[in-house]
């Protein structure tokens, strides 16, 4: 999505042009695709609106929030998340970023953030973002430290090797001292902190940020001034230490101290450890005030990785400047009751996207034209023209693409599936009424491949009956809401009394299910999993019975 019809940016060249393998390396080397991974409250929405203060905003995908009267079409489920007060608004904001202190000859970067959705509550959505991204911002508050949220989120950056960039915002408000948060985080996730950025003034009297070189050394004082109510940039002034030591004398000492500590335990930034995801750059900033900001923008541009070669299913890889391809990593469907909607969002891993292209859907063969799919952009429908790795584009009305699917020209290729997650939520489905019986199986049938919720069967339970298994309990209420709106089916479901989810095999099935508090099920990818009633029973199985397969699952706990 580097240019859309309505606002094309004068930095972009022109699909053609960048078509050529060197414009598509250089397309691809000044982009930046990432998520923020946070627990509510931590200041994503602050800071997502900041980072557009400070950059060119280009585009916005996904937006649900359209004209006027439109917002009436939207479908129950819309409703729901709405009423919940989770944001479904965007799965991709698109920026230019110019870095203050690159040379003039250096190209424009373009920012890709994309949105890990659920705010409250989770579903696997959020977990098959992060395979659309090659960094992620752990975003912390300063007070709270680490939250539930972030730490599974963070996992599951760990588990697929994304490098996390650490971000402790509300520098502004009392919190814990810098040392303690950092400790913090090497202690309970096993990252070493290297802050790049060193805050001067104890947290509620944030002053401005002492730079580090990658020695650890102080460069310089980056000085800052409270705009009102943080709404426009806020002016920085570079000092050097002498001019810092005079301007802020023991807060700049504090801070000088610190830093010294910070080397001497070895938590200075290096490249390699950061991108093998053993070390996280911390950059400490205020969302609110602004404070921070460009330093969060500059950091992604000089460390984060950009869009880079994928691995397809034989493990041979595609390369940023072959021929196109590109993954779905989320399908939002429903959106727009009267027209059926089903968007799916593709992250484009090599090649140059050009709306009308012809491409092939990889688990069909089939060939699949973009030709009028629209792409949703702010408040309006617009379409995207072009597009190049790591950008994210929305097609509409993909009626066959699922989460993981691939879409390549020319060159085959397939990629990996995105791995489930492990599930912690499980319920019977039911019909309410017989008679619609088909209906309902159509329904589970879509809801499954589309990967709205895991379904799990047994012979025991057979068909009338399918179990969904989920990360987060809002991904049920989807699926009722869903089952009602498109397929005119009432659900009941009854929640089952398991907490975990294991995997298992066909030996270990037939003893696993002599159990107590144990059910054995198939998931429609093939894998047995063991549902098990709480962590105790777990613990008393492993001990018990050590030749039984009871292997975890992809983390999210
Ligand atoms: P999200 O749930 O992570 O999207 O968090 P929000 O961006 O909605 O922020 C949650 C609350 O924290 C709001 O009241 C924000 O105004 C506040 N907030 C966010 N960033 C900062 C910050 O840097 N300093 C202070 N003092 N408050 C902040």
């Amino acid at each position: 999505s580097a240019s859309t019809s309505t606002d094309a940016p004068a930095e972009v060249a022109s699909a053609r042009t960048s078509a050529t393998p060197k414009g598509l390396a250089a397309e691809a080397a000044r982009r930046r695709t990432f998520a923020v991974i946070s627990h509510p409250d931590a200041g994503k929405s602050t800071l997502t609106e900041a980072l557009a203060l400070h950059a060119k905003m280009i585009s916005e995908a996904g937006a649900v929030h359209g004209k006027a009267g439109r917002r009436s079409t939207v479908s129950d489920w819309m409703e729901m998340e709405k009423a919940r007060g989770i944001s479904v608004s965007s799965t991709a904001l698109q920026f230019n970023y110019k870095s203050g202190e690159s040379d003039p000859d250096e190209p424009v970067s373009v920012i890709n953030l994309v949105d890990t959705p659920g705010h409250s509550d989770f579903s696997e959505d959020t977990y098959r973002v992060l395979t659309a991204v090659d960094a992620a911002v752990m975003l912390i508050d300063a007070a709270k430290g680490l939250e539930p949220q972030t730490l599974k989120l963070f996992q599951v950056c760990r588990h697929r090797g994304i490098p996390v960039i650490t971000v402790i915002n509300k520098w502004d408000r009392p919190g814990q001292t810098p040392l303690e948060l950092l400790d913090e985080i090497h202690e309970r996730i096993g990252l070493t902190p290297t802050p790049l950025y060193w805050p001067v003034g104890i947290a509620g009297d944030f002053r401005g940020l002492l730079r580090r070189g990658e020695d650890g050394a102080p460069r310089e004082y980056i000085r800052f001034t409270r705009t009102a109510g943080g709404a426009t940039i806020a002016p920085e002034e570079i000092l050097d230490a002498d001019a810092a030591a005079t301007r802020d004398g023991s807060d700049w000492d504090t801070a000088v101290e610190e830093s010294e500590l910070l080397s001497a335990s070895g938590q200075d930034h290096d490249q390699e450890m950061f991108l093998a995801g053993q070390t996280s750059p911390v950059i400490f900033a205020s969302a609110m005030l602004n404070f921070g900001v460009r330093q969060i923008l500059d950091t992604l541009v000089a460390l984060a990785p950009a869009p880079g070669p994928r691995d397809d299913v034989k493990g041979v890889a595609r390369e940023v400047t072959d021929p196109f391809s590109a993954v779905v990593f989320k399908v939002q469907a429903g959106m727009d009751t009267s027209h059926r909607d089903r968007l799916a969002f593709m992250r484009i891993v090599s090649g140059v996207f050009e709306r009308g292209m012809v491409v092939t859907h990889a688990q069909t063969g089939k060939p699949f034209t973009t030709k009028y799919a629209q792409t949703v952009f702010g408040r309006e429908r617009s379409t995207v023209e072009s597009a190049y790795p790591g950008d994210v584009v929305g097609l509409v009305n993909a009626t066959a693409l699922a989460p993981g699917h691939t879409l390549f020209t020319d060159k085959k290729v397939e990629f990996p599936p995105i791995p489930s997650f492990a599930p912690e939520h499980f319920s019977v489905l039911r019909a309410e009424s017989a008679s619609k019986y088909k209906q309902f199986r159509r329904a589970v049938e879509q809801l499954d491949s589309e990967g709205v919720v895991q379904v799990l069967r047994n012979d025991i339970r057979g068909d009338a009956a399918p179990v969904m298994a989920a990360v987060g309990p809002m991904q049920f209420e989807v699926v009722a809401a869903r089952m009602k709106a498109e397929f005119s089916v009432e659900a009941r479901m009854e929640g089952l009394p398991y907490a975990l989810a294991r995997r298992t095999d066909a030996e270990s099935a037939t003893e696993l299910g002599r159990q107590r508090g144990v059910e054995v099920f198939t998931r429609s990818d093939g894998v047995m999993l063991a549902l098990i009633s709480d962590k105790w029973r777990l613990q008393y199985l492993q001990k018990e019975l050590p030749e039984l397969t009871l292997e975890p699952l992809v983390a999210t706990a």
